[in-house]
């Protein structure tokens, strides 16, 4: 506390860096990190480079990304453009995985960019994308190696979140939330870490005991009852990889989160916060679920995007993940709005569509990807969270044997 409005900018960027490399990758000595980052965050870039290379890493490749150059794609390029993606590079990622190597991304893209450009082509370009890398996805996904991603207060970002502000004043304010975010502010960060990911694990820990067989969400607009898959296990804090390695997957991150049964969610669920969805903003999603698929579903702003994004593939109208975060979390208590879901996600109970994470199995990275479906975790080539909490939200947990236990109320815990 007492040292908090002493830090530099510079000086708690750097402990932004710090917190990324040494509570978020972790990377083991004589590993290699791919790192991934909007050209913006160039600053922060160079800091985790600096990190990672005290930390051991033995090779830190940056690719950095332009939304500019992105724009110039959509403006220009053929319509045969947005079928294809750069295949060759998630090979290679794929490659980089399978040798041992951590993945690292700063988020921090302009959650509008995309938006007023044809949502068909916005769908067939993520679809392309998501597609191509798919195999190294799967690594991620099944927490083979250690991954992280933090934030970068872009320009575009924080004009988006704080509208209202010159661009100067927007991004001094997402950066005061972000390093409260990621505990750079905090005396010692990476201890603040440490004991945030002991409560996560002990409330991880109830849920597991508990075992329920499925959670009721009931609110203004939803009435949805989710299905766990059977073998589910809760996560929430840091994971581990096979080999033993510890990671943060997500700075901030308040959740804790299990694998619903894809073929088990009915009813109704109206969203909480607006999403942002490869580039346009979605608000007012309501969908409807039978058997765990998406009947029906519609958006007040942003339809076509949601439409186009449940109809990429099967498991894209499926559930893969359903998270609880109290409302009280910091992130909510903060009263903002990011439009960013590493933040957002993290301030509201959340479900995603798409594809489901292995370590929410019991002894998911073993079982077959048969195994893994026929016990109700979902595939896809998407994964996309949106939030369906809010103080309005109850929750319950049904016990296998029927039994209603209440777990949130107004999504605080009970
Ligand atoms: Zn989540
Ligand atoms: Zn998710």
């Amino acid at each position: 506390m007492s040292n908090k409005r002493k830090l530099s900018f510079a000086a708690l960027l750097d402990r932004h860096a710090q917190v990324a490399v040494h509570v978020g990758l972790r990377p083991i000595p004589g590993q290699q990190i791919i790192l991934s980052a909007p050209i913006e965050a160039l600053p922060l870039v160079r800091l985790i480079c600096k990190h990672a290379y005290m930390a051991g890493a033995s090779l830190v490749t940056p690719l950095l990304t332009d939304g500019e150059c992105t724009l110039a794609r959509y403006r220009h390029a053929s319509d045969a453009s947005f079928d294809i993606a750069s295949a060759w590079l998630s090979d290679g990622t794929a490659a980089a995985f399978k040798e041992g190597a951590a993945r690292i991304a700063i988020s921090g893209d302009n959650p509008g960019l995309l938006a007023g450009q044809d949502p068909s082509r916005v769908s067939r370009a993520a679809a392309a994308a998501g597609k191509a890398s798919k195999p190294a996805m799967e690594y991620v996904t099944t927490s083979r190696v250690n991954w992280s991603i933090c934030a970068y207060a872009t320009r575009s970002w924080a004009k988006t979140a704080f509208p209202e502000l010159s661009e100067k004043a927007a991004v001094a304010k997402l950066w005061r939330a972000i390093f409260a975010a990621s505990r750079a502010d905090a005396p010692d960060p990476v201890a603040a870490w440490m004991e945030h990911n002991a409560v996560l694990k002990s409330r991880v820990k109830i849920l597991n005991d508990r075992n329920f067989a499925s959670l009721r969400f009931r609110g203004p607009g939803t009435d949805l009852l989710v299905g766990l898959a059977d073998g589910h296990k809760w996560a929430g804090g840091s994971s581990t990889t096979p080999g033993g390695a510890q990671f943060n997957a997500n700075v901030p991150t308040e959740e804790v989160f299990t694998t619903p049964h894809s073929r088990r969610v009915d009813g109704w669920v109206s969203s909480t916060k607006p999403l942002s969805l490869h580039g346009n903003i979605v608000e007012g999603i309501r969908v409807r679920f039978e058997s765990g698929k998406i009947v029906e579903a519609s958006a007040a702003k942003g339809e076509s995007a949601l439409l186009n994004l449940i109809k990429t593939d099967e498991g894209a109208s499926h559930l893969g993940e359903i998270a609880l975060v109290p409302h009280s979390s910091p992130i909510s208590a903060s009263g903002l709005l990011f439009f960013n879901t590493l933040f957002d996600e993290n301030a509201a109970c959340h479900m995603a569509v798409g594809q489901s994470y292995a370590k929410c199995m019991h002894d998911g990275v073993n079982l077959s990807k048969d195994d893994l479906i026929a016990r109700g975790a979902n595939q896809s080539n998407v994964h996309v969270d949106w939030m369906i909490g809010s103080g309005a939200v109850d929750v319950d947990g049904i016990c296998p044997d029927g039994t209603v236990v209440p777990v949130m109320r107004g999504c605080e815990w009970v």
